[in-house]
């Protein structure tokens, strides 16, 4: 189960006021209820940790937000470090992982905290970052250059940072023992010896540090409202014949089922549906045009990889608004596995949980999906 922990900890000094920062107004609304905004379609759960003296008016903004999700405020402590393991220990025990998000980042997309969860998923970490763009170099106490470092193997990294929260509980305890103050969540991983696997980040997920990007902040939200809303909408059809010696998969879930569906590739019906939906929409033609059922390259591929491709071929002038997918099969039962679906499907298509729908029917035993000959599916799509 993902909670995000948000850190609204910092003081308003570098913005030359005496407020928290991130109470501030960014194009109407607080930084720290926009942060929070962003996460709830992700997690189950949110802790909010800040300052004892910003608690109560962290706790009225944040009542504003309607939504059935958890939201905890904590109070931090002296450091970053130290805030967010008062956050780590008011995790409870479902939760299973864990994004760390610096509230001052709030105009963090969805697509950066997928990004972040699909890796943690994987890997077992994800940490948000963007190439270096300025050359860098490294200096002594009185800016004597010592080194340039190669820029193609520097990145800067933002937040959120992903992580199972027992990799990120043992990284804090270790961190405590041995003194080690970071300024960062990863770095605490990395000096255990593990792995952190960095994800694609986002320009626009600036830390709203100094009173200038705060209107650089509000010229982005401003021009994101104002950009003219162009939707498309495409539907999509697959039926395979359900045959013996064949893996049923369906949205990149493997179901138990005495048979399998027959094709080329894994035969995943449901994702092949979706497949042609989103060309339709981008009018970028369909399936059989993009993946040809006659290329041993693409026999007995996870049908997984094909909706990936085809994200690849239209996500340059495109992004799902949402995608709703009816699967039609008399036999196997698919509600327990619809979750499932849905999760693998926006792990892919790298969209919050809420924009994915999957459902099942039977046909009352009518035609071929009636009497357990194939599986058929439909699939609708809208892009922006
Ligand atoms: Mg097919």
């Amino acid at each position: 189960m993902w909670y995000a922990v948000i850190l609204g900890g910092g003081s308003g000094t570098r913005m030359g006021m005496d407020r928290n920062k991130i109470l501030l107004n960014v194009s109407g609304e607080s930084m720290l209820v926009r942060s929070i905004r962003a996460f709830l379609p992700f997690v189950s759960g949110l802790i909010v940790v800040i300052r004892s003296s910003d608690m109560a008016e962290a706790a009225h903004l944040i009542q504003q937000i309607r939504t059935s999700c958890p939201i905890q405020i904590v109070a931090g402590g002296e450091t970053r470090q130290d805030s967010v393991r008062s956050g780590l220990n008011a995790l409870p025990d479902s939760c299973s992982k864990v994004m760390i998000h610096d509230a001052a980042r709030c105009l963090v997309d969805a697509k950066t905290i997928a990004n972040v969860m699909q890796s943690v998923d994987s890997v077992g970490t994800g940490v948000a970052s963007i190439p270096v763009t300025d050359t860098i170099k490294t200096v002594d106490e009185d800016s004597w250059v010592t080194s340039t470092p190669d820029r193609k193997t520097l990145r800067a990294v933002q937040t959120p940072q992903g992580f199972t929260k027992q990799l990120l509980l043992d990284a804090h305890l270790k961190a405590m023992e041995d003194g080690f103050l970071g300024t960062d969540d990863a770095s605490l991983v990395e000096r255990m010896g593990v792995r952190v696997h960095l994800t694609e980040g986002s320009i626009t997920n600036m830390k709203i540090t100094h009173a200038e990007d705060l209107i650089s902040a509000e010229r982005i939200i401003d021009s994101q409202q104002a950009a003219p809303l162009r939707l498309r909408i495409g539907n999509g059809f697959d039926a395979h014949r359900l045959v013996e010696n064949r893996d049923l998969i369906l949205c990149g879930v493997k179901i138990p089922y005495e048979l399998g569906l027959l094709g080329h590739s894994d035969a995943d019906v449901a994702t092949h549906a979706l497949i042609d939906a989103i060309l339709g929409a981008a009018c970028a033609g369909d399936i059989g045009k993009l993946f040809p059922d006659n290329d041993p390259a693409y026999k007995d591929i996870s049908s997984m990889l094909l909706l990936k491709k085809a994200m690849e071929t239209i996500a340059d002038r495109y992004s799902i608004v949402n995608a709703d997918i009816t699967i039609i099969a008399q036999r196997p039962r698919l509600s327990a596995y619809i979750e499932a679906m849905r999760n693998s499907l926006a792990a892919v298509l790298a969209i919050p949980l809420d924009q994915v729908s999957v459902k099942a029917t039977t046909t009352e035993g009518m035609g071929y999906e009636g009497r357990g000959e194939g599986i058929s599916a439909f699939a609708t799509v809208l892009l922006q």
